[in-house]
Protein backbone atom coordinates (compact mmCIF):
# COMPACT_ATOMS: atom_id res chain seq x y z
CA UNK A 1 0.00 0.00 0.00
CA UNK A 2 1.19 3.16 -1.04
CA UNK A 3 2.20 5.47 2.36
CA UNK A 4 0.94 8.53 2.05
CA UNK A 5 2.66 11.50 3.57
CA UNK A 6 0.46 12.89 7.05
CA UNK A 7 2.24 16.11 7.45
CA UNK A 8 1.57 18.55 10.58
CA UNK A 9 1.57 22.17 9.77
CA UNK A 10 2.01 25.78 11.51
CA UNK A 11 -0.96 26.37 13.72
CA UNK A 12 -1.55 29.85 13.21
CA UNK A 13 -0.27 32.18 10.80
CA UNK A 14 -0.84 36.24 10.80
CA UNK A 15 0.10 37.54 7.51
CA UNK A 16 -0.13 41.53 6.57
CA UNK A 17 2.22 44.58 6.91
CA UNK A 18 2.42 45.67 10.30
CA UNK A 19 1.04 42.72 11.95
CA UNK A 20 4.26 42.94 13.89
CA UNK A 21 2.06 45.00 16.09
CA UNK A 22 -0.32 42.19 16.99
CA UNK A 23 2.27 40.14 18.65
CA UNK A 24 1.16 41.19 22.21
CA UNK A 25 -2.33 40.35 22.00
CA UNK A 26 -0.70 36.55 20.29
CA UNK A 27 0.96 35.87 23.53
CA UNK A 28 -0.80 36.71 26.02
CA UNK A 29 -2.78 33.64 26.16
CA UNK A 30 0.35 31.71 25.91
CA UNK A 31 1.85 33.18 29.09
CA UNK A 32 1.72 30.47 31.57
CA UNK A 33 2.06 31.42 35.23
CA UNK A 34 4.43 33.92 34.97
CA UNK A 35 7.00 31.72 33.36
CA UNK A 36 8.97 34.34 31.02
CA UNK A 37 8.74 34.45 27.20
CA UNK A 38 11.84 34.04 25.83
CA UNK A 39 12.73 36.50 22.34
CA UNK A 40 15.48 35.18 19.96
CA UNK A 41 16.43 38.15 18.13
CA UNK A 42 19.15 37.91 15.45
CA UNK A 43 21.92 40.36 16.28
CA UNK A 44 21.18 42.34 12.78
CA UNK A 45 18.38 43.62 15.08
CA UNK A 46 20.34 45.13 17.86
CA UNK A 47 19.97 49.06 18.91
CA UNK A 48 17.52 48.69 15.93
CA UNK A 49 14.04 50.56 16.31
CA UNK A 50 12.27 46.75 16.18
CA UNK A 51 13.70 45.73 19.65
CA UNK A 52 11.63 48.45 20.99
CA UNK A 53 8.43 47.51 19.27
CA UNK A 54 9.03 43.98 21.23
CA UNK A 55 6.11 43.39 23.58
CA UNK A 56 8.16 42.37 26.80
CA UNK A 57 6.74 42.02 29.97
CA UNK A 58 7.40 40.96 33.49
CA UNK A 59 10.57 38.59 33.41
CA UNK A 60 10.59 38.07 29.46
CA UNK A 61 13.95 38.26 28.00
CA UNK A 62 15.57 39.15 24.74
CA UNK A 63 18.42 37.04 23.15
CA UNK A 64 20.43 38.59 20.18
CA UNK A 65 21.61 35.67 18.49
CA UNK A 66 24.20 34.85 16.99
CA UNK A 67 24.06 33.83 13.22
CA UNK A 68 27.31 34.42 12.05
CA UNK A 69 27.60 30.72 11.90
CA UNK A 70 24.24 28.66 10.89
CA UNK A 71 23.23 26.79 14.15
CA UNK A 72 24.71 24.26 15.75
CA UNK A 73 23.65 21.42 18.20
CA UNK A 74 26.44 23.07 20.27
CA UNK A 75 24.82 26.85 20.51
CA UNK A 76 21.40 25.08 20.38
CA UNK A 77 22.28 22.89 23.88
CA UNK A 78 23.96 26.10 25.13
CA UNK A 79 21.04 28.36 24.93
CA UNK A 80 18.95 25.58 26.30
CA UNK A 81 21.12 24.99 29.56
CA UNK A 82 21.55 28.98 29.86
CA UNK A 83 17.07 29.23 30.03
CA UNK A 84 16.59 25.99 32.04
CA UNK A 85 18.96 27.35 34.88
CA UNK A 86 17.95 30.87 35.18
CA UNK A 87 14.54 30.29 34.77
CA UNK A 88 13.34 26.51 35.02
CA UNK A 89 10.26 26.84 33.06
CA UNK A 90 9.63 29.47 30.19
CA UNK A 91 6.34 30.49 28.73
CA UNK A 92 7.70 29.77 25.27
CA UNK A 93 10.29 31.21 22.57
CA UNK A 94 9.72 33.72 19.68
CA UNK A 95 12.19 33.97 17.03
CA UNK A 96 12.94 37.54 15.18
CA UNK A 97 14.96 37.04 12.18
CA UNK A 98 16.36 34.91 9.21
CA UNK A 99 16.20 30.97 8.33
CA UNK A 100 18.98 30.60 11.39
CA UNK A 101 16.62 32.16 14.27
CA UNK A 102 14.05 29.96 12.32
CA UNK A 103 15.61 26.97 13.35
CA UNK A 104 17.50 28.47 16.16
CA UNK A 105 14.01 28.96 17.80
CA UNK A 106 12.39 25.33 16.86
CA UNK A 107 15.47 23.80 18.12
CA UNK A 108 15.84 25.20 21.74
CA UNK A 109 11.60 24.86 21.99
CA UNK A 110 12.31 21.08 21.36
CA UNK A 111 15.19 20.88 23.50
CA UNK A 112 13.60 22.50 27.07
CA UNK A 113 11.71 19.48 26.74
CA UNK A 114 13.46 16.46 25.27
CA UNK A 115 16.88 14.89 27.59
CA UNK A 116 19.99 15.16 25.91
CA UNK A 117 22.13 16.74 23.11
CA UNK A 118 19.94 18.18 20.12
CA UNK A 119 22.88 16.17 18.04
CA UNK A 120 20.56 12.98 19.43
CA UNK A 121 17.70 14.37 17.21
CA UNK A 122 19.25 15.10 14.18
CA UNK A 123 17.53 13.04 11.72
CA UNK A 124 13.60 12.01 11.46
CA UNK A 125 11.37 11.36 13.87
CA UNK A 126 13.58 11.43 16.73
CA UNK A 127 12.29 13.68 18.73
CA UNK A 128 9.76 11.99 21.72
CA UNK A 129 7.71 14.97 23.32
CA UNK A 130 6.57 18.09 22.22
CA UNK A 131 8.42 21.34 23.12
CA UNK A 132 7.44 24.19 24.55
CA UNK A 133 5.21 27.20 23.25
CA UNK A 134 7.20 28.62 19.65
CA UNK A 135 6.43 31.72 16.93
CA UNK A 136 8.26 32.34 14.26
CA UNK A 137 8.72 35.88 12.51
CA UNK A 138 10.73 35.87 9.83
CA UNK A 139 12.85 38.95 8.73
CA UNK A 140 14.06 37.41 5.39
CA UNK A 141 12.29 35.47 3.19
CA UNK A 142 13.19 32.61 1.00
CA UNK A 143 13.98 29.46 3.15
CA UNK A 144 10.50 28.61 3.41
CA UNK A 145 12.00 27.67 7.35
CA UNK A 146 9.05 29.25 8.86
CA UNK A 147 6.78 26.25 7.65
CA UNK A 148 8.60 23.40 7.40
CA UNK A 149 8.55 20.08 9.72
CA UNK A 150 12.90 20.35 10.23
CA UNK A 151 15.63 22.65 12.09
CA UNK A 152 18.41 22.06 10.48
CA UNK A 153 21.41 21.86 12.58
CA UNK A 154 25.40 21.52 12.52
CA UNK A 155 26.47 18.87 14.63
CA UNK A 156 29.77 16.72 15.59
CA UNK A 157 29.41 14.63 12.61
CA UNK A 158 27.13 16.08 10.21
CA UNK A 159 24.31 18.88 9.02
CA UNK A 160 21.60 17.33 9.20
CA UNK A 161 17.44 18.76 10.42
CA UNK A 162 15.80 17.68 14.31
CA UNK A 163 12.67 16.62 10.94
CA UNK A 164 9.60 16.13 13.48
CA UNK A 165 5.79 16.38 13.74
CA UNK A 166 6.61 18.35 16.94
CA UNK A 167 9.18 20.94 14.66
CA UNK A 168 6.67 23.36 13.01
CA UNK A 169 6.04 26.44 14.39
CA UNK A 170 2.61 26.58 16.91
CA UNK A 171 2.34 30.74 15.54
CA UNK A 172 3.91 32.45 12.27
CA UNK A 173 3.35 36.34 12.37
CA UNK A 174 4.15 37.29 8.49
CA UNK A 175 5.15 40.87 8.51
CA UNK A 176 6.95 41.78 4.87
CA UNK A 177 7.39 45.24 6.57
CA UNK A 178 10.50 43.49 8.74
CA UNK A 179 12.25 42.22 5.42
CA UNK A 180 12.71 45.94 3.87
CA UNK A 181 15.77 46.73 5.09
CA UNK A 182 17.76 43.37 4.20
CA UNK A 183 21.11 43.95 1.44
CA UNK A 184 20.67 43.63 -1.86
CA UNK A 185 22.90 40.60 -1.72
CA UNK A 186 21.58 38.53 1.26
CA UNK A 187 17.95 39.00 0.03
CA UNK A 188 19.15 37.76 -3.33
CA UNK A 189 20.77 34.72 -1.84
CA UNK A 190 17.93 33.79 0.36
CA UNK A 191 15.27 34.97 -1.88
CA UNK A 192 17.11 32.20 -4.56
CA UNK A 193 16.83 29.67 -2.12
CA UNK A 194 13.18 29.87 -2.43
CA UNK A 195 13.64 29.86 -6.35
CA UNK A 196 15.86 26.64 -6.27
CA UNK A 197 13.17 24.81 -4.18
CA UNK A 198 10.48 25.33 -6.39
CA UNK A 199 12.70 24.35 -9.55
CA UNK A 200 14.07 21.34 -7.76
CA UNK A 201 10.61 20.17 -6.97
CA UNK A 202 8.50 20.86 -9.77
CA UNK A 203 11.74 19.04 -11.83
CA UNK A 204 11.66 16.46 -8.91
CA UNK A 205 10.29 12.73 -9.39
CA UNK A 206 8.11 13.16 -6.27
CA UNK A 207 6.11 15.91 -7.94
CA UNK A 208 2.58 15.76 -7.19
CA UNK A 209 -0.06 18.45 -7.60
CA UNK A 210 -0.25 19.82 -4.03
CA UNK A 211 3.94 20.51 -4.59
CA UNK A 212 2.91 21.23 -7.83
CA UNK A 213 0.45 24.12 -7.05
CA UNK A 214 2.39 26.11 -4.39
CA UNK A 215 5.38 25.51 -6.58
CA UNK A 216 4.21 26.99 -9.62
CA UNK A 217 2.65 30.14 -7.60
CA UNK A 218 6.15 30.46 -5.85
CA UNK A 219 8.12 30.08 -8.77
CA UNK A 220 5.68 32.81 -10.39
CA UNK A 221 6.22 35.58 -7.75
CA UNK A 222 9.96 34.80 -7.65
CA UNK A 223 10.02 35.68 -11.53
CA UNK A 224 7.89 38.69 -10.98
CA UNK A 225 10.38 40.15 -8.24
CA UNK A 226 13.61 39.36 -9.57
CA UNK A 227 12.74 39.67 -13.64
CA UNK A 228 10.36 41.14 -14.49
CA UNK A 229 10.51 44.37 -12.06
CA UNK A 230 13.13 46.91 -12.39
CA UNK A 231 12.68 48.31 -8.76
CA UNK A 232 12.64 46.31 -5.73
CA UNK A 233 9.69 48.05 -3.87
CA UNK A 234 7.30 46.79 -0.92
CA UNK A 235 5.09 44.76 -3.03
CA UNK A 236 8.37 43.11 -4.16
CA UNK A 237 8.73 42.28 -0.30
CA UNK A 238 4.85 41.34 0.01
CA UNK A 239 5.23 38.55 -3.08
CA UNK A 240 8.69 36.94 -2.30
CA UNK A 241 7.62 36.71 1.83
CA UNK A 242 4.66 34.31 0.14
CA UNK A 243 6.51 32.73 -2.24
CA UNK A 244 8.72 31.76 0.74
CA UNK A 245 5.74 29.98 2.11
CA UNK A 246 4.45 28.58 -0.86
CA UNK A 247 8.11 26.88 -1.64
CA UNK A 248 8.31 25.91 1.49
CA UNK A 249 4.76 24.38 1.05
CA UNK A 250 6.01 22.45 -2.11
CA UNK A 251 9.05 21.12 -0.50
CA UNK A 252 6.21 19.72 2.41
CA UNK A 253 5.15 17.38 -0.10
CA UNK A 254 8.20 16.30 -2.12
CA UNK A 255 11.61 17.09 -1.71
CA UNK A 256 14.56 19.45 -2.90
CA UNK A 257 17.82 18.18 -5.22
CA UNK A 258 20.89 18.47 -6.81
CA UNK A 259 21.47 22.25 -5.58
CA UNK A 260 20.92 21.17 -2.07
CA UNK A 261 22.61 18.00 -2.15
CA UNK A 262 26.02 19.32 -3.30
CA UNK A 263 25.28 22.75 -1.13
CA UNK A 264 25.16 20.68 2.19
CA UNK A 265 28.75 19.06 0.98
CA UNK A 266 30.65 22.81 0.39
CA UNK A 267 28.53 23.60 4.15
CA UNK A 268 29.87 20.90 5.69
CA UNK A 269 33.57 21.96 4.65
CA UNK A 270 34.01 25.16 3.64
CA UNK A 271 30.85 26.95 6.41
CA UNK A 272 29.44 27.72 2.77
CA UNK A 273 25.88 29.48 3.82
CA UNK A 274 22.58 27.61 2.44
CA UNK A 275 21.39 30.66 0.14
CA UNK A 276 25.00 31.50 -1.29
CA UNK A 277 25.51 27.69 -1.48
CA UNK A 278 23.05 27.05 -3.65
CA UNK A 279 23.89 29.76 -5.73
CA UNK A 280 27.05 28.95 -6.21
CA UNK A 281 25.96 24.93 -7.29
CA UNK A 282 23.09 26.22 -8.91
CA UNK A 283 25.21 28.48 -11.51
CA UNK A 284 26.81 24.72 -12.58
CA UNK A 285 23.28 22.65 -13.01
CA UNK A 286 22.66 23.08 -17.54
CA UNK A 287 22.84 19.39 -17.63
CA UNK A 288 20.20 18.70 -14.40
CA UNK A 289 18.03 21.83 -15.19
CA UNK A 290 18.78 23.41 -18.44
CA UNK A 291 15.32 25.77 -18.19
CA UNK A 292 15.98 26.67 -14.04
CA UNK A 293 19.78 27.28 -14.42
CA UNK A 294 19.62 29.48 -17.75
CA UNK A 295 16.73 31.65 -15.95
CA UNK A 296 18.80 31.52 -12.54
CA UNK A 297 22.20 33.26 -14.54
CA UNK A 298 19.50 36.03 -15.95
CA UNK A 299 18.39 36.79 -12.47
CA UNK A 300 21.73 36.83 -11.06
CA UNK A 301 22.44 39.58 -14.34
CA UNK A 302 19.26 41.72 -14.17
CA UNK A 303 20.02 42.21 -9.78
CA UNK A 304 23.55 42.90 -10.39
CA UNK A 305 25.00 40.33 -7.71
CA UNK A 306 27.87 38.67 -7.60
CA UNK A 307 28.41 34.93 -7.46
CA UNK A 308 31.87 33.62 -6.09
CA UNK A 309 33.53 31.22 -8.16
CA UNK A 310 36.61 28.87 -7.99
CA UNK A 311 35.91 28.12 -4.11
CA UNK A 312 37.06 24.54 -4.61
CA UNK A 313 40.40 25.66 -6.04
CA UNK A 314 43.47 23.81 -4.42
CA UNK A 315 41.21 21.28 -2.02
CA UNK A 316 42.93 17.96 -1.44
CA UNK A 317 41.45 14.48 -2.36
CA UNK A 318 40.43 13.99 1.30
CA UNK A 319 38.64 17.78 1.24
CA UNK A 320 37.01 16.20 -2.11
CA UNK A 321 35.73 12.69 -0.45
CA UNK A 322 34.56 14.44 2.66
CA UNK A 323 32.11 16.90 0.92
CA UNK A 324 31.19 13.97 -1.71
CA UNK A 325 30.57 11.67 1.16
CA UNK A 326 28.12 14.41 2.83
CA UNK A 327 26.25 14.90 -0.94
CA UNK A 328 25.88 11.17 -1.29
CA UNK A 329 24.41 10.67 1.77
CA UNK A 330 21.62 12.72 0.76
CA UNK A 331 19.79 9.78 -0.83
CA UNK A 332 16.23 11.34 -0.52
CA UNK A 333 17.41 14.39 -2.74
CA UNK A 334 19.35 12.79 -5.23
CA UNK A 335 16.47 10.18 -5.74
CA UNK A 336 13.77 13.22 -6.33
CA UNK A 337 16.12 14.63 -8.89
CA UNK A 338 17.04 11.81 -10.82
CA UNK A 339 14.97 8.60 -9.82
CA UNK A 340 15.28 5.35 -7.98
CA UNK A 341 18.26 4.59 -10.48
CA UNK A 342 19.87 7.88 -8.95
CA UNK A 343 23.68 6.07 -7.93
CA UNK A 344 23.75 4.38 -11.91
CA UNK A 345 23.64 8.38 -12.98
CA UNK A 346 25.66 10.52 -10.13
CA UNK A 347 28.41 8.32 -9.58
CA UNK A 348 31.49 9.59 -7.27
CA UNK A 349 33.68 10.37 -9.96
CA UNK A 350 30.64 12.73 -11.59
CA UNK A 351 29.87 14.39 -7.90
CA UNK A 352 33.78 15.25 -8.30
CA UNK A 353 33.89 16.78 -11.69
CA UNK A 354 30.77 19.02 -10.50
CA UNK A 355 32.47 20.03 -7.15
CA UNK A 356 35.75 21.10 -9.40
CA UNK A 357 34.12 22.83 -11.56
CA UNK A 358 32.58 25.09 -8.50
P1 LIG B 1 20.36 33.85 7.90
O1 LIG B 1 19.25 33.67 8.84
O2 LIG B 1 21.56 32.97 8.08
O3 LIG B 1 20.81 35.39 7.90
C1 LIG B 1 21.75 35.87 6.97
C2 LIG B 1 22.23 37.26 7.37
O4 LIG B 1 21.18 38.22 7.21
C3 LIG B 1 22.64 37.34 8.83
O5 LIG B 1 23.81 38.12 8.89
C4 LIG B 1 21.49 38.07 9.51
O6 LIG B 1 21.91 38.79 10.63
C5 LIG B 1 21.02 39.00 8.41
N1 LIG B 1 19.61 39.45 8.45
C6 LIG B 1 18.49 38.77 8.77
N2 LIG B 1 17.39 39.54 8.59
C7 LIG B 1 17.83 40.73 8.13
C8 LIG B 1 17.17 41.95 7.75
N3 LIG B 1 15.83 42.09 7.76
N4 LIG B 1 17.94 42.98 7.36
C9 LIG B 1 19.29 42.87 7.30
N5 LIG B 1 19.97 41.74 7.63
C10 LIG B 1 19.23 40.68 8.04
O7 LIG B 1 19.88 33.68 6.37
P2 LIG B 1 18.73 32.84 5.69
O8 LIG B 1 19.15 32.66 4.30
O9 LIG B 1 17.39 33.41 5.96
O10 LIG B 1 18.75 31.45 6.45
C11 LIG B 1 19.73 30.46 6.23
C12 LIG B 1 19.54 29.40 7.26
O11 LIG B 1 18.26 28.78 7.11
C13 LIG B 1 20.56 28.29 7.21
O12 LIG B 1 20.98 28.00 8.52
C14 LIG B 1 19.80 27.12 6.62
O13 LIG B 1 20.29 25.88 7.04
C15 LIG B 1 18.42 27.38 7.14
N6 LIG B 1 17.35 26.79 6.33
C16 LIG B 1 16.37 26.10 6.98
C17 LIG B 1 15.34 25.52 6.29
C18 LIG B 1 14.27 24.78 7.05
O14 LIG B 1 13.35 24.26 6.44
N7 LIG B 1 14.32 24.72 8.34
C19 LIG B 1 15.26 25.65 4.91
C20 LIG B 1 16.26 26.34 4.26
C21 LIG B 1 17.30 26.92 4.98
ZN1 LIG C 1 16.99 25.60 0.82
Amino acid sequence: MTQFRNFRMVSYVVYGRGSFNQLDEILTPHRKNGAPMIFFVDHFFENKPLVDRIPVRGNDKIIFADVTYEPKTTYVDGLTSQLKDEFGTISGIVGIGGGSVMDLTKAVSLMMNNPGSSADYQGWDLVKYPGVYKAGIPTLSGTGAEVSRTCVLTGPTRKLGMNSDFTPFDQIVLDPELTADAPVNQRFYTGMDCYIHCIESLEGTFLNEFSKSYGEKALQLCQKVFIDKDIWDAESDDQLMMASYAGGMSIAYSQVGVAHAVSYGLSYLLGTKHGIGNCIVMNHLEEYYPNGTAEFKRMVEKNNVEIPTGICKGLTDDQFDAMINVSIGMKPLWENALGKDWEKIMTREKLRLLYEKL
